[in-house]
C-alpha cells in the first residue's frame, strides 16, 4: 500500500503542491490525492498552506465552510433557548 508513494524532496514539493491544486480541489481533496502517492514531512501543513495562500476558489470553500459552522453553532443555541 505505501509501496508507490514516493517522497519528494523539499526543492520540488512546491511543483508537487501547484500540481496537486490544479482545478482547486481544496484542503481535504488535495490531501487526498497527495497521500495516494507521495509524502514527505509535514504534508499535510504545506497543503493546508498552499490553499489557504491560494487567491481563487479555495476562499470561497473556506469561508463556506466558516460560515456552516457558525449557523450550525447558532441553531444549536437557539434549539437550546426554546426548550
Ligand atoms: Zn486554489
Amino acid at each position: 500500500m505505501y509501496g508507490h508513494r514516493v517522497r519528494i524532496p523539499e526543492k520540488y514539493q512546491n511543483q508537487v503542491l501547484e500540481k496537486l491544486h490544479v482545478g482547486h480541489p481544496g484542503i481535504v481533496k488535495m490531501k487526498a490525492i497527495a497521500r495516494s502517492y507521495c509524502y514527505w514531512q509535514g504534508i499535510d501543513a504545506s497543503i493546508v498552506n498552499f490553499v489557504q495562500n491560494c487567491s481563487a476558489r479555495d476562499r470561497e470553500e473556506l469561508t463556506s465552510k466558516d460560515k456552516s459552522t457558525s449557523v450550525g453553532m447558532a441553531k444549536w443555541t437557539l434549539a437550546k433557548d426554546t426548550r
